[in-house]
């Protein structure tokens, strides 16, 4: 028996997710028995594939084909589970990123598995198999049991540790068999933003809404998040109106995210906005109203005008980066 995890990449470059995924699928393999085989789709290059077996895969099927470059969630899923019956797995694991979301039901169905969507811990219990997830826009946690015999664990980023050992993965060229059905879909073009931290895999967000006023007052949010290496992020009415664009949209109806730290700059801590991030393990929110919402959620609130805190904060973060 085996654990097989999908392992994601981006134009050959493997996500901080999928170290993720597997360093959780090997604690799963090692509570019920057996060992980690990777799934790797596209071009990843084979130094990098090795590389999986630091994070505890012990095997890599290699899936190359011209036609699987870039995501197409029905062949992938086909795929995936065309490795997991060669492999006889009995847990398949996907990081729940927004391209893991559009295989791993597809897997599930195809393996008549049980779904976990969006897991958010190691199985507290094999038999019955039982893990915590996210339920509710992520407002909540709630253990659910699969019964199944295969189980499909589609892991929430950030979620889990990455663990790193000595160790390489043996790599096996695998060649699955495609029905035309499997490309029934295709990319047409993929929108790629360039020289910025990726949102959804933020270590830090920095995020602003509509107490800035403006778009043109996005420069002090921007320097803040560059001095911090962190992603931006804007309530839905921002987006809405055009200050920001949509795809940094967080909440309920919009992104979810898990940063180690968010900092909410003239956000009023709607329920839907907080929908998207409560999983963030730092809350921080400025706001001029003491009564705002957000301070109830925040780890750390500070109640002033955004004009004023943020560049005293870019000051002290300046002055701080220069001193260390
Ligand atoms: C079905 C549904 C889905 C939704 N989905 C989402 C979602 O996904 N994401 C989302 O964000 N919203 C969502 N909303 C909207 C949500 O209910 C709120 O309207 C929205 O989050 C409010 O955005 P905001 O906090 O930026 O603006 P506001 O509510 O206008 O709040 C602005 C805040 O800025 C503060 N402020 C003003 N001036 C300053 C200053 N100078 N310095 C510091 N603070 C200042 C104010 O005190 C206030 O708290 C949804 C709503 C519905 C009905």
């Amino acid at each position: 028996m085996s654990v097989v995890v999908f392992a994601e990449n981006w134009e050959g470059k493997f996500k901080k997710s999928t170290y993720e995924a597997i360093s959780y699928g090997s604690e799963i393999a090692k509570q019920v028995g057996g060992s980690v085989t990777a799934v790797v789709i596209g071009n990843a290059g084979d130094d990098d594939i090795i590389s999986l077996g630091k994070y505890g895969a012990q095997k890599v099927l290699s899936v190359k084909n011209d036609k699987l470059n870039s995501l197409n969630p029905s062949a992938f899923a086909s795929a995936i589970v065309q490795a997991s019956q060669k492999e006889n797995a009995k847990v398949v694991i996907v990081s729940y990123t927004y391209s893991g979301r559009s295989v791993a039901g597809r897997v599930a169905v195809k393996l008549k598995g049980g779904l976990v969507a969006g897991a958010t811990a190691l199985p507290s219990s094999t038999s019955p198999f039982t893990i915590r997830k996210k339920c509710f826009s992520g407002k909540g946690l709630t253990d659910v049991t699969v019964s199944s015999d295969v189980k499909v664990i589609g892991l929430f980023p950030n979620s889990f540790h990455i663990n790193t050992a000595e160790g390489s993965a043996a790599i096996e060229n695998f060649s699955p068999s495609f029905s035309d059905s499997d490309f029934n879909s295709t990319s047409k073009e993929i929108k790629k933003t360039s020289g910025k931290v990726v949102l959804t895999e933020a270590e830090i967000v920095v995020s602003g809404g509509r107490g800035l006023k403006g778009p043109e007052n996005w420069g002090m949010v921007e320097q803040l998040a560059e001095l911090l290496g962190a992603a931006t992020a804007c309530s839905k009415p921002v987006a809405d109106v055009g200050w920001r664009p949509h795809h940094e949209h967080v909440g309920q109806t919009g992104i979810t995210i898990a940063p180690n730290l968010y900092i909410a700059i003239g956000i009023s801590g709607a329920i839907q906005h907080l929908a998207g991030v409560s999983s963030s393990k730092v809350m921080v929110a400025i706001n001029i109203d003491k009564e705002a919402p957000f301070f109830k959620a925040a780890n750390y609130g500070i109640c002033g005008d955004a004009f004023e805190v943020v560049p005293k904060l870019i000051e002290e973060v300046k002055k701080f980066k220069a001193q260390h």
